[in-house]
């Protein structure tokens, strides 16, 4: 197929696609979904390997937000019946982490919910980063804790963070479709924010919220355009008890053709398959491996994954290795030069929208799978052990 001849070259060149040339991923068919994965995973192989960096979440913050975000369950007035604690302290959440390095983790994300961290909080999750490092030699901590103010991405620099996580989630046109209580500006500034204070940026996107194909373009040429180092991509889990509990919208071909588009348009981004893996992509979740190279080990936030070690067995079944704590994740241009999310030098070529059909031969509504969504009851902010 000459599309993904073209997409090939250019993700072996680092150089980006052209809107309709991503828009034509998510439009192919079912019949050439192999095809695709093929392409898109040469490209991933380039700059990747066969390596699969693992990640681990520790929620140190559970529910009880008052912001509005219509996909989280921790929401506010979300009837989702998740765990529901307040700040985990820093001998707590360190043994959490613990856990999933353990397991085979490199990086340790910790996440809060909420509009954004006081200065309080940001000394407590400093403590936090200071003990996690303290006892587990070498490892990554990522923080997630909302909208920055001022200061605060240095200050977290300063405690011994080497990332931080914000995500678009969607386009800008359609933000305000998600959440009203903070925009798509905020978002933005806070991933420029953790840049400039020398932090990794991690920003990615969640599918599956009724988007058309163009958002979906929209919102991954944008993080293009952010530049992060790394780029989680999630599938919607449809909580019970949140506004979009009734968007059961995608397939597992779907779901692929979603992660070969983000390896395309971010060749040489740490790509991470985020939450809503084992609910979507179900039992293909091991060909989505040739398309990203960073998953997430165990359980996530508030809802729970397949068991640790049925990750590790699926990436060594599929010929994947998990890569090591010594072994840097992104290639060597990227890894030098502190970002550059491809040649950022190519710029964004302008071009036209394409609607959001479905793709020929897909079902058009998928079931819904309730019955895979399993609300987080071990680990962190419980009495059982981890999910590593
Ligand atoms: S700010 Fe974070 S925790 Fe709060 S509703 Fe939005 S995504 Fe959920």
């Amino acid at each position: 197929m000459d599309l993904l001849n073209t997409l090939v070259d250019k993700g072996l060149r680092r150089e980006l696609p052209t809107r309709e040339e991503a828009l034509a991923v998510l439009a192919t068919s079912d019949d050439d979904l192999l095809e695709v994965v093929a392409a898109a995973g040469k490209v991933r192989r380039q700059w990747f390997g066969r390596r699969v960096k693992l990640n681990y979440l520790v929620n140190l913050k559970s529910g009880l937000c008052p912001e509005d975000c219509s996909y989280c369950s921790q929401r506010l007035g979300s009837k989702a019946e998740i765990l529901k604690y307040t700040w985990l302290k820093p001998d707590e959440a360190s043994k959490a982490a613990a856990a999933g390095v353990a397991g085979g983790a490199k990086r340790v994300c910790l996440v809060a919910s909420g509009r954004g961290p006081t200065d309080r909080d940001v000394d407590r999750v400093s403590e936090t980063i200071e003990a996690i490092k303290e006892q587990n030699e070498g490892v990554e901590v990522c923080a997630c804790l909302g909208l920055l103010s001022d200061g605060q991405a240095d200050r977290l620099r300063s405690a011994g963070a080497d990332a931080y996580n914000h995500n678009l989630n969607t386009s800008e046109g359609t933000y305000g479709d998600i959440t009203t209580t903070h925009t798509y500006a905020d978002r933005v500034e806070t991933v420029h924010q953790a840049q400039a204070a020398g932090l990794s940026a991690c920003s990615g996107l969640i599918a599956g919220m009724g988007e058309s194909d163009a958002d979906l373009v929209d919102v991954v040429f944008s993080l293009r355009e952010l530049d992060p180092d790394s780029v989680p991509v999630n599938f919607l889990i449809p909580f019970e008890g949140t506004p979009l509990a009734k968007e059961w919208n995608l397939t597992p071909q779907r779901c692929l053709r979603i992660l070969a588009m983000v390896r395309f348009v971010c060749p040489d981004v740490e790509v991470r398959l985020a939450g809503g893996r084992e609910v979507h992509l179900r039992s293909m979740q091991p060909l989505a491996l040739n398309l990203v190279n960073s998953i997430f080990l165990g359980d996530y936030l508030t809802s729970e994954g397949q068991a640790g070690q049925a990750d590790l067995d699926m990436i060594a079944d599929a010929g994947f290795e998990v890569e090591g704590a010594g072994t840097t994740t992104l290639p060597a241009h990227r890894a030098e030069s502190g970002g550059g999310c491809g040649s950022h030098d190519g710029g964004c070529a302008p071009c036209g929208e394409a609607p959001g059909e479905a793709a020929p031969g897909s079902p058009e509504v998928p079931a819904a799978r309730t019955d895979l969504v399993a609300v987080r009851r071990r680990g962190a902010g419980t009495d059982l052990a981890p999910n590593a």
